[in-house]
């Protein structure tokens, strides 16, 4: 595990056996934890770790607010904390910061069947709401790898993308109202139950993807659309990026509404997750593979719309060879083998990740470029991500993190992404470990605009210090 600590601690209280009583008079003693607290102090990367000494676990909003009006009277730094799944260091304490674990406030309030409306406490495990909205006909307009860990309220926190962002938009769109404790310990309920409400400003999107620095988010109120009845899926070879291109045009011209997902796989990611997991890719020995779903209502009008895409494209000899499904366990298995690529990555050393929005034309050229860049300095190089939103994961694996590999790959990946005039960040968000790249993707008014912001919710800087701002 590499610590990038160089980072002098803010100006904050140090806690003390009094703040101990005051937190267990809040939440009772058995949801504070002092001890044990690596998996809280550890990101999902392993690239960031904290030394914070205690983890609360407060189980209403009341308590979120008393526990926040205590820590901003003491100047005691809290980084809140959902599945622990962000990638960019966000989530994890920088130095001794309080952890403030949303994991007991995770009570679904109520799903609406007719209006879609699902309103529920932040700490719900994204797959399970996910499922409970299922059994009523509906689904979560978010879908990510990390799922059967990550908080709906980490979701928001971090404006997380995913896999199905090309059919229903981000969670600025589908989040219709959030509830958050502010700094101060103030509640601010900025619930609603419309689409449309244009009453003033719209608060809300201040906490959709602030990564907690500037509100704990409580409550969520989130427009679900209609589960599919008919899903396809297919996988398939390609010989080229050109031909992955023309594919995507022809997806979206041929199957127009129903397509949900185009996912890109290269060969060297969808290599690391099949030989990790051990699983069974349908086809294999292709430089890049694509996976098309579509999500209708009409299984044999869909399947029909999919035909004619696939035989296009094969006859063009865009698509060399390929499957499609319409079979849940067949759909789900394939599925994995994009799911799992973060993961296996992770698991296999070393793994410096970029989350990059790029122009189409050239998203693939920096997978490339890097591979020149490090040479064999590194395991592997590869690229996969949500192409129907322009959003590449560039991946650099290595046996263990080294000074000279860094730096042969930043600033050169914020630099070359600014250059081409993608984003830094696509998804992910900024957490701790882009802080310092901001600037690559925001204009110098912009940044003076955030702190302005920062400083008038959090004058005493408590929430999420070192986080998105340096
Ligand atoms: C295998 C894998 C696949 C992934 N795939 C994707 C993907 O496709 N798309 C994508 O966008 N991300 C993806 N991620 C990243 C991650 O899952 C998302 O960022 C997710 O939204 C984080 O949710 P979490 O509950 O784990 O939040 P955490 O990691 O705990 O926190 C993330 C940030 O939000 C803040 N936060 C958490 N909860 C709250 C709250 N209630 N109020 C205020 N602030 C809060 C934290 O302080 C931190 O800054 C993936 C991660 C993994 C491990």
């Amino acid at each position: 595990m590499k610590i990038r600590h160089n980072v002098k601690r803010g100006n904050y209280g140090f806690l003390d056996s009094k703040d101990i009583s005051f937190f267990e008079s809040v939440i009772g003693k058995r949801n504070l934890l002092q001890e044990d607290l690596d998996g809280y102090n550890v990101d999902f990367l392993r690239s960031v770790c904290g030394n914070s000494q205690l983890v609360l676990k407060p189980g209403s909003v009341k308590e979120v607010s008393a526990i926040l009006k205590y820590c901003n009277e003491r100047k005691l730094a809290v980084c809140p904390q959902g599945g622990n799944t962000g990638l960019v260091g966000g989530s994890v304490p920088i130095c001794d910061e309080i952890i403030l674990s949303l994991q007991r406030i995770n009570r679904i309030i109520s799903i609406d069947q007719i209006t879609g409306i699902t309103v529920c406490e932040s700490g719900c495990i994204l797959e399970n709401l996910d499922n409970k909205t299922r059994e009523v006909g509906l689904v979560v307009p978010v879908d990510l790898g990390a799922k059967s860990s990550c908080y709906i309220g980490g979701n928001v926190s971090t404006n997380a993308g995913g896999l199905r962002v090309l059919r229903y938009g981000n969670l600025h769109g589908s989040v219709l109202g959030v509830e958050a404790v502010l700094a101060s310990g103030q509640i601010i309920d900025l619930m609603s139950d419309f689409k449309k409400d244009n009453t003033g400003y719209h608060l809300k999107h201040l906490f959709i993807g602030s990564e907690g620095t500037l509100g704990v988010i409580t409550k969520i109120s989130l427009l679900c659309p209609p589960k599919s009845d008919a899903v396809h899926l297919a996988f398939l070879g390609l010989s080229s990026f050109d031909h992955v291109l023309r594919t995507f045009i022809n997806a979206k011209r041929y199957l127009g509404e129903i397509l949900s997902s185009c996912e890109m796989i290269d060969a060297g990611s969808l290599e690391a997750s099949v030989s990790h997991f051990k699983l069974n890719a349908p086809i294999q020995g292709y430089p890049f593979y694509m996976l098309i779903e579509s999500s209708g209502s009409n299984a044999s009008h869909d399947l029909e719309k999919f035909n004619e895409f696939l035989e296009n494209g094969m006859k063009n000899g865009e698509i060399l060879d390929g499957t499609v499904t319409a079979e849940l366990s067949k759909i789900q298995d394939i599925w994995k083998l994009r799911e799992l690529v973060p993961v296996a990555l992770v698991n296999n050393g070393y793994c410096f990740k970029y989350d990059i929005s790029l122009p189409l034309r050239e998203f693939y050229n920096i997978v490339n470029v890097m591979q020149d860049r490090v040479g064999d300095l590194a395991k592997c190089v590869c690229g996969y991500g949500h192409l129907g939103d322009s959003n590449l994961h560039l991946n650099i694996s290595c046996e263990k993190f080294t000074e000279e590999l860094y730096n042969r790959i930043e600033p050169f990946v914020f630099e070359y992404t600014c250059k081409v005039k993608g984003s830094i960040s696509a998804e992910h968000g900024i957490g701790f470990l882009k802080r310092n790249y901001l600037k690559y993707s925001k204009s110098p008014e912009s940044i003076k605009m955030m702190r302005s912001l920062k400083k008038f919710l959090d004058p005493n800087g408590i929430l999420n210090p070192y986080k998105v701002l340096n």
